[in-house]
This record gives C-alpha cells, sequence and structure tokens, in this order.
C-alpha cells in the first residue's frame, strides 16, 4: 500500500518526503530570492543566473543541466525572457516533472499584467528580445508579490504537509514589502513625472511604480544595439527634453553609456537588474532598497 501511495506522489509530482527540503531552481537570482522568502527552511534553492549577468543571455554551464536533473520545481520568470538558453537545458536534464506544464515547472509571468504586450502579429525578425511583453517585471514591488503569492499556492501544491509555513511566510514577505513600498514612493515622490533614459527597457516597471518617465532608450528595440543614427535622434530627444538620468545596469558598455550621458547632458547611473547585482542587493528589499535610494541621491 505505502508503494502505491508513493507511486501515486510521484505521478503528481508531490514532494515525498515530509523532512526533506523541496529541491528548487530558479532561472535568476531576484526569482530566488522570493522563493528563500516564501520557502525558508523548507527548500533549497539554487540560482542558474548571476545577478551581474544579462537574464537574456546567460551563460549556460554544464552544472546546471545536472542540477535541473534532479530539480523538483523549476521557476522561470517567463515571457520568453530565458528563451535563449534555458529550453535545450530543461531538454538536456531528461526531467519530467520539470517540463512545460508540469506542476515542477512554474513560470512568474503567467497570470501577471505585463506591460508593453505587442498587438497584432509576432514579429522577432528584428531582434526584438520581448515578444510577448516586458518580462522584468519584479522592480515593481506589487507585482513581486503576486509573485510571492503564487509561488506559495504552488509550493503547497508540490509539498502539501508544509502549506501553513508556506503560506504564512508569503503574507508576511507580503506585508513588509507593501510597507516598505509606501516609504519607498514617498521618498521618490519629490522626483515624480523625472524623465529618463535607460539602456534596455529594464527599468520600465520600475520608473512606472516610482512615477518616473521613460524618455527613451539605448537600444532601439530590446536586445538591437544601437545605430550611430539612433544614437544621434536620442541625445538630440534628451537635450530637448530635459532628460536628467541615464539608467544601466553594470554590463551595459561603458563607452556607450558614457557618451549618450554626456552628450545629452544627463547623469549616468549604474542600476542592476537582479538580487546580487550590486554590493547591498542580497535580497530583494536590498535590491530595491538600493535602486530607490541611489535614484534619490542622483536627483537630491
Ligand atoms: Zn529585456
Amino acid at each position: 500500500m505505502k508503494t502505491y501511495f508513493l507511486f501515486l506522489a510521484l505521478m503528481l509530482g508531490l514532494h515525498t518526503s515530509a523532512s526533506a527540503k523541496v529541491n528548487v531552481v530558479a532561472t535568476t537570482p531576484d526569482l530566488g530570492a522570493i522563493i528563500e522568502a516564501v520557502g525558508g527552511t523548507d527548500v533549497e534553492v539554487t540560482c542558474l543566473a548571476r545577478g551581474t549577468e544579462d537574464p537574456h543571455f546567460v551563460d549556460a554551464r554544464p552544472s546546471f543541466i545536472r542540477l535541473l536533473n534532479k530539480t523538483e520545481l523549476l521557476v522561470e520568470g517567463g515571457a520568453d525572457l530565458e528563451i535563449g538558453w534555458l529550453p535545450p537545458l530543461v531538454n538536456n536534464a531528461r526531467n519530467a516533472r520539470i517540463l512545460p506544464g508540469a506542476s515542477g515547472r512554474f513560470v512568474a509571468a503567467e497570470n501577471l499584467a505585463l506591460m508593453e504586450v505587442p498587438t497584432g502579429k509576432l514579429d522577432r525578425s528584428q531582434g526584438d528580445v520581448h515578444p510577448y511583453g516586458n518580462p522584468h517585471y519584479l522592480l515593481d514591488p506589487e507585482l513581486a508579490c503576486q509573485v510571492a503569492d503564487a509561488l506559495a499556492t504552488r509550493l503547497s501544491r508540490l509539498d502539501p504537509e508544509r502549506v501553513g509555513n508556506y503560506r504564512k511566510r508569503a503574507e508576511s514577505f507580503v506585508t513588509t514589502l507593501r510597507k516598505k513600498n509606501t516609504l519607498w514612493k514617498k521618498r521618490l515622490t519629490p522626483y515624480c513625472g523625472t524623465r529618463v533614459v535607460t539602456y534596455h527597457k529594464s527599468f520600465d516597471y520600475f520608473l512606472k511604480a516610482f512615477g518616473l518617465e521613460l524618455a527613451g532608450t539605448v537600444e532601439p528595440k530590446p536586445g538591437v544595439e544601437p545605430s550611430a543614427a539612433h544614437l544621434k535622434s536620442l541625445v538630440a530627444g534628451m537635450k530637448t527634453g530635459g532628460v536628467r538620468l541615464v539608467i544601466a545596469e553594470p554590463n551595459r558598455p561603458a563607452r556607450i553609456c558614457q557618451r549618450v550621458a554626456r552628450e545629452g547632458d544627463a547623469r549616468l547611473l549604474r542600476l542592476p537588474l537582479l538580487v546580487g547585482g550590486a554590493t547591498g542587493c542580497d535580497d530583494y528589499f536590498g535590491l530595491m532598497e538600493h535602486n530607490v535610494a541611489a535614484i534619490e541621491r542622483a536627483l537630491r
């Protein structure tokens, strides 16, 4: 009888040992940080991308396949964020639990209202890496709350014995984050409407959440390198449009970022996109605090 239940649990993708931690792999460290917050001591989390990497183009290491082979839950950002590197790894991992649609595959973008979802025919011909909308939604604390809540539901389904733990931690994460978010918004209120240029469309949710305005991007389309003509028109627009900041992740080319800021009469601010992307950004709260404080200092 015991064997039958074990078999049934495996078929349903349920975690089978009451004492062991649920093995989770997250594609990016910001997702990893939210899983840690919700899963606490009940989960063992490994992140594939480093906080300093571009999540669209992650350097896939052979160890990833071994990690994916034994994981019970794979958490990805979705909206094609990882399309360039994750699918071949999952195929090679030979783990039915994490195949698309399986109970061990969690796509965080599902059920979120994404920004910039294209209407009409999908067109990747020009290299746009955001074909299903903007996948950098975790920089909006409200959307991070929604992801935490959905993760608690999924972990509870995989590991029903610890449902109370997951629910309690998710509620605590959401309560703390909403309190902090109110304070972050208050601190940035004096700079509401400030016009900003970013390198990639990475900070759109962040800017919207905190009342700043995106005036243009160095990339003409997400993932596409700028031409000389694009840069010329961007810089001209910055000067006439009163752009005060150029925000770029530390991994974007320094020469172009510095040139755009200098010629556009704006200040260059290097901000991390992911947890682990800069000193002090060791968890989700740390990342957001770092970015809010950096903008406050730059505009003061
Ligand atoms: Zn992107």
